[in-house]
């Protein structure tokens, strides 16, 4: 039993000798993984009596009390880290918008940018089960449509916000089952589910389309158990479903104009929103640092290497020299955003805040062989989910900034 233990946390650990095999090859016999994000699900969500599904894959698996978001608390970088197991610092999603000085810039809708390699550093899960020979499905994911490391995901397309939740969780379900044409069963896929963020961001998280939204995912996880359970699948296939973020109330004209904050002419705004980076123009840096560092009355900002040191951030090239960060509820904007915010009376949510705030706190559960049943885990990190996902596939997990041990608890 102790030789046991002692194996699964040198498997979980991530531990590296010289003398152990190659990253992507396969340590153990792995079993079915299946990771569905629920993005902008806030914690409290769960508790809301909304979601029947996913209360009943909790009841039969595990939950963590919540799951804190690695900085910024933004889309794009937290799916990343859950991935890769690498805080945004260090897998280069920095930010949903950011700027290399070789790449240029990047933009969710900018699908040059999300399908050039060289954006995305670090190795996805995908890619190391892909080289170890399973195959993966990744039925949207930010990353999943670059080749990294010159490989994709097995099967993948372009983002599409229209394809119906309904649609997804069937493409999927075939996809495990190996019913999809010329198609081996897969082994590691994922499902992404956008609208409880979009409806959390219009009408902010205490609002009634956002229970809407939450209830319409919930029955999506209804097809979903109901789909596996019919191609006798549900008992085969860890379920794992995570969110990147929580979501905080905005109310009307809680928004602070980037041209009050810094002279556009001493500093050029590269992010704006919740986490805002400044790049200082030529010959202004001074002027610029003298108007943007310290406390203000709705942000605070540092040079990079100076920001706390709990957000393990400032210390890739793509972090712009200044950065500021708003306080839970505000936003810094620019141009039409922000005229458009001045005549709006309604409330709206925002992320993007100190992942340590309660409103940024997100979900974490799981159901499936490797689980425990009707346990509740103590809180975990984004960056903890990494080595769990290697696990399950039987993987050597690459170098990462989770806990190897923060998910023990889980596993039967
Ligand atoms: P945000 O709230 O700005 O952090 O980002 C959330 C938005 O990201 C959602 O409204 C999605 O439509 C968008 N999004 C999510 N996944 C992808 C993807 N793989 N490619 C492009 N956009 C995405
Ligand atoms: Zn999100
Ligand atoms: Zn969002």
């Amino acid at each position: 039993m102790r030789s046991l233990l002692i194996l699964l946390l040198i498997t979980l650990c991530g531990c590296q000798t010289t003398l152990q095999p190659r990253q992507d090859a396969r340590i153990g016999t792995g079993s079915l993984v299946l990771l569905v994000s629920i993005d902008g699900t806030r914690v409290d969500y769960l508790d809301r009596g909304l979601t029947p599904n996913l209360q009943r894959l909790i009841d039969e698996g595990v939950r963590a009390r919540w799951m804190t978001p690695a900085y910024p608390s933004l889309t794009f970088p937290n799916h990343y880290t859950l991935v890769t197991g690498l805080r945004p610092d260090h897998h280069g999603i920095v930010q949903n918008t950011m700027y290399d000085p070789e790449l240029g810039t990047f933009a969710l809708a900018d699908r040059d940018a999300v399908t050039e390699s060289r954006w995305w550093e670090g190795l996805p899960i995908w890619v190391s089960a892909e080289r170890a020979g399973i195959d993966t499905a990744v039925l949207f994911w930010p990353g999943s449509e670059a080749a990294i490391d010159g490989v994709r995901p097995g099967y993948w397309q372009p983002y599409d916000d229209k394809m119906g939740y309904a649609d997804r969780v069937d493409t999927i379900v075939a996809w495990l089952a190996g019913q999809a044409a010329e198609a081996d069963p897969v082994a590691l896929a994922t499902l992404y589910f956008e609208r409880v963020d979009k409806m959390g961001h219009e009408h902010g998280p205490e609002s009634t389309e956002v229970r809407a939204a939450m209830a319409e995912a919930d029955e999506a996880i209804g097809r979903l158990l109901q789909g596996l359970s019919d191609a006798k699948l549900l008992d085969r296939v860890n379920i794992i479903v995570v969110a990147d973020h929580g979501m905080a109330e905005v109310a009307p004209n809680q928004f602070v104009h980037v041209d009050q904050m810094v002279d556009p002419n001493d500093a050029q705004w590269i992010s704006l929103g919740q986490s805002a980076g400044f790049q200082p123009r030529r010959g202004r840096a001074a002027a610029a640092a003298r108007q943007l560092l310290g406390r203000h009355e709705h942000y605070e900002c540092w040079r990079k290497a100076d920001l706390p040191a709990r957000w393990h951030y400032g210390s890739h090239r793509r972090v712009p020299p200044i950065v500021c960060q708003m306080d839970e509820g505000w936003d810094a904007l620019a141009g039409r955003a922000a005229e458009w915010r001045a005549q709006f009376t309604g409330t709206r949510g925002s992320h993007g805040f100190d992942p340590a705030l309660p409103s940024m706190q997100t979900i974490f559960a799981a159901r499936g062989p490797a689980f425990r049943s009707g346990a509740e885990l103590p809180p975990i990190e984004s960056v903890d989910v990494y080595t769990l996902l290697a696990h399950l596939l039987g993987l050597r997990p690459a170098p990462n900034d989770g806990n190897a041990e923060a998910l023990l608890p889980a596993l039967r």
